[in-house]
């Protein structure tokens, strides 16, 4: 059977309907690396599986802060319930509620329930920004997870995140930065909570400091930072020639709800193109492969790590399909989409392979059965 049936039964097979009600399940879960709501995501995608009678494992490693592989140091476990922040004085209103934002929330903020007055801290990366912050809550532009230490040691009580003039106009006024602690053991103490805000938000915020009122926010997180497990779920589709070599076919499951296009998408689509190998192969319509194909569904790097380091070593792979982020149109963003060769130094039949297929897709109508 060569490649061309293959590609016309398998759009024949695939569901968009399928794969969109699946990427709109996964993408209500905020999945974070290591969170309760990640192995939702996973137990959901595992139930579809077995469904389909497709042989499937899910592995555990640490998420500790702790674990250390290849110079890489585990995550530590979060999981977030609920989260406000409101604008006290000088006025009443509420800024963020996690419910209506998880993004909204910087990811691994610790648990708080305080009102303190806010001072303008600038960037938030030299220690004078932080003069008379003691006890206070820091606006700051920089990274949380590059200056919450600096924070701690000048008693900052919590963090206040906006985009810079610059990122606004890149991203515009009222989008907010989704940013993240990721402490390890060693700096977990100095994690404090935090929010992030637009630059629109900012901006009245701004206004109320330079008219010298005093301006206080209430801070309320119910979430918990703690020892738990990196979730990775791994499906195989065995070669019936040379099971040892084999396809990966990856997605990274994890990231803030709805993250329907980073990475809801790609996980969505691994998850349907297994099912649709499976049902042709088990209607006898496509032989089995040759080779092992293997599907995962990871928590980006932190879960890959530790998979790849168990993972066994007789085995050959002979190519990985990283699905990332294929939910949005190239069209619209005005980023076409982009071939890179294997380099001369690890000659491989890919890239002709790739070109091929690149060619065909082109000049091939997609169109599924549900259209
Ligand atoms: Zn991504």
């Amino acid at each position: 059977m060569n490649l061309d049936n293959i590609i016309t039964l398998l759009t024949q097979e695939f569901s968009n309907q399928s794969l969109m009600d699946n990427l709109s399940h996964i993408s209500q879960l905020h999945r974070i690396q290591g969170s309760t709501n990640f192995l939702e995501a996973t137990h959901y995608i595992q139930s579809i599986l077995n469904e389909a009678g497709i042989k499937n494992t899910l592995n555990e490693f640490p998420a500790d802060g702790r674990s250390e592989i290849w110079g890489w140091i585990a995550p530590i476990s979060w999981d977030i319930m609920s989260a406000e922040l409101q604008l006290v004085k000088p006025i009443k209103k509420r800024l963020i509620r996690f419910k209506d934002f998880p993004m909204g929330v910087i990811t691994h903020s610790k648990a708080a329930d305080f009102e303190a007055a806010v001072i303008d801290a600038k960037k938030g990366d030299k220690g004078e920004d932080y003069e008379g912050a003691h006890g206070k809550v820091a606006l700051i532009t920089a990274s949380p997870r590059q200056v919450f230490q600096l924070a701690s040691q000048h008693g900052v009580k919590g963090l206040i995140l906006h985009p810079n003039p610059q990122r606004a106009l890149d991203i515009g006024g009222k989008a907010v930065q989704y940013d993240g602690f990721w402490p390890i053991e060693n700096n977990l103490s100095d994690v404090s909570a935090g929010f992030s805000i637009s630059q629109k938000q900012y901006l009245e915020i701004k206004q109320f400091l330079d008219e010298d009122k005093e301006v206080i926010v209430h801070f309320r997180v119910n979430a918990n930072l703690k020892h738990g497990q990196l979730h990775v779920l791994e499906a195989v589709i065995e070669g019936s020639e040379y099971p040892l070599e084999e396809v990966i076919f990856i997605a990274h499951l994890c990231h803030p709800s709805p993250g329907a296009n980073d990475n809801a998408s790609g996980s969505a689509s691994i998850l349907e193109l297994i099912l649709s190998l499976n049902h042709l192969i088990q209607s006898q319509r496509i032989p089995a492969p040759k080779r092992t194909l293997r599907f995962l569904w990871v928590p980006e790097f932190s879960g890959t790590i530790p998979w790849l380091k168990q993972y066994y070593d007789n085995k050959e792979i002979l190519a990985v399909l990283n699905l990332d982020m294929v939910g949005e149109s190239p069209s619209i963003i005005g980023t076409p989409l982009q071939i890179s060769s294997p380099s001369l130094s690890s000659p491989s039949f890919l890239d002709v392979l790739i070109e091929w297929i690149a060619e065909k897709v082109a000049a091939y109508p997609i169109k599924s059965n549900d259209g």
